[in-house]
């Protein structure tokens, strides 16, 4: 396995470690629960890939938000963790009062610039729509992952942008700045629906390492949905990097009507 971005990016480390240093307080103030070793998750000399696939997690706190869908508002379960293996503040939204025996899941992971401020250099935020209308008319779990730009960290995300301005594809431009093509890391994925009570999925995603990942984890992928296909000018040589590194895209050929 690849290590967490945080072990090869010093700045990114950092940061992680001041979240959570910071994290004491609020936890104690939402569940008055004694802190779970989180620290130990940053110093231990043990690594990473030995601590993981049997741990398991708890919820450590939910509540109720009201989430915009295009469809109108609707109420989703936010939940937290305590003893995710990398010690990173990943949550799930709930959708729907009651889960399917082998509910709709979405494991997104974070991106700031597609999510939050609709950048069209990618497909993540029409990715992360598709899921919460999806859930919100028939249930589901949306796991949010904190892991931007493919486990790299943002700043080191907008470097690869840099990068693939001077014609670098987005996996290319990861090689580049010493990453690999993909760090990201699915286990807490696998820990949270264990919390929930989720042993088989519907994966709804477009890559194949996920299930591959998941299924490693002990998560049952009983189907997989493709999402749909989200193109745009700004996005297209984005979609086929994807492609051509094995995600089921299915992009218009060139001449194509
Ligand atoms: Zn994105």
């Amino acid at each position: 396995m690849p290590s967490r971005p945080g072990a090869v990016v010093p700045g990114v480390r950092a940061a992680s470690a001041a979240r959570d240093a910071r994290l004491p307080d609020a936890v104690d103030r939402v569940t008055h629960t004694p802190l779970l070793t989180k620290d130990t998750h940053m110093t231990t000399a043990v690594p990473a890939q030995k601590t993981q696939t049997t741990a398991s997690c708890t919820i450590r706190a939910e509540v109720f938000v009201p989430v915009d869908t295009s469809g109108g508002t609707v109420t989703a379960r936010m939940v937290t963790f305590a003893g995710l293996h990398d010690g990173l503040e990943h949550i799930a939204l709930v959708f729907g009062e009651t889960l399917d025996p082998t509910p709709l899941v979405r494991v997104h992971s974070e991106c700031l610039t597609g999510d939050v401020f609709g950048s069209g250099r990618c497909d993540c935020g029409p990715q992360l729509r598709e899921a919460v209308d999806r859930m919100a008319e028939c249930g589901g779990v949306l796991l949010y992952l904190r892991q931007e730009g493919r486990g790299i960290g943002l700043y080191n995300k907008l470097d690869a942008y840099v990068l693939q301005d001077r014609g670098l594809d987005t996996f290319a431009a990861n090689r580049e700045l010493n990453f690999g093509d993909d760090l990201r890391d699915y286990r807490v994925a696998a820990q949270m629906l264990g919390a929930l009570g989720v042993h088989a999925i519907r994966l709804l995603s477009n890559n194949p390492d996920k299930a591959a990942q998941l299924t490693a984890a002990g998560v049952e992928v009983a189907e997989t949905e493709s999402t749909g296909l989200f193109l745009s000018g700004s996005n297209q040589r984005y979609l086929e990097a994807k492609a051509h590194a094995g995600h089921r895209i299915a992009l218009p050929r060139e001449g194509a009507a």
